[in-house]
């Protein structure tokens, strides 16, 4: 655990490149060409992520086009002013499919906020957000739910989800210019940028 804290630490210091930015996109290309597909069925292994291998992570989202925003200060597309960005966001094409991250249990569903249409999700320590899918939050006696019905997509506050599973597509619901996913990563209550943990797949996943 200190050494995934130590890992954190020193990678939060670098600053993101262009050059960085390119690899990343070369990688997806790669990783996706290869057919690096993570299998449903894939076993929760909470080493997995106290060794930092991540090599079964998912990908979030499915035909990838680009990196548009990254994790830190930045001008809103969309209102102008100077904010930190506590995302990544990767533009796809509307509909494209949100894969589950890593095995977990959905702890929020909303789609009220400048997030749109979003799903929470918890995997021990970590915890990654969806925001601006397709479909609309819904209640019944039973539970909340999220439904995308053209997306074939029902799914349930509470319920576990393995990891790669279809969770959702690609919207333009809450503040959004155009369509993409914005991706959030948790390690306890911090934020930590994305694209840090997408490198560290890539690195493993192309190594495995
Ligand atoms: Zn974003």
């Amino acid at each position: 655990m200190n050494q995934l804290i130590y890992f954190l630490r020193k990678k939060l210091r670098i600053v993101l490149s262009q050059r960085f930015w390119l690899i990343l996109l070369a990688l997806t290309a790669l990783s996706l060409s290869l057919g690096t597909k993570v299998p449903l069925n894939a076993q929760y292994v909470p080493a997995a992520i106290a060794t930092n291998t991540w090599r079964y992570a998912s990908f979030p989202v499915e035909n990838p086009q680009a990196y548009t925003s990254g994790f830190g200060y930045r001008i809103s597309p969309v209102t102008g002013q100077s904010q930190f960005h506590y995302g990544l966001d990767i533009a796809a094409s509307l509909g494209s499919y949100v894969r589950n991250w890593w095995e977990g249990q959905i702890v929020e569903l909303s789609d009220h906020t400048a997030c749109g249409t979003m799903i929470r999700i918890r995997s021990g320590q970590w915890t990654h957000i969806y925001c601006h899918l397709m479909g609309s939050v819904g209640n019944t006696p039973q539970g909340q739910y999220l439904m995308d019905q053209d997306g074939g997509i029902i799914v349930w506050l509470g319920q576990n989800i393995p990891l790669g599973a279809r969770i959702g597509r690609v919207g333009m619901t809450g503040r959004t210019t155009g369509p993409h996913l914005h991706w959030g990563l948790m390690y306890g209550r911090e934020y930590v940028d994305p694209a840090l943990i997408l490198q560290e797949m890539f690195r493993y996943q192309a190594a495995s």
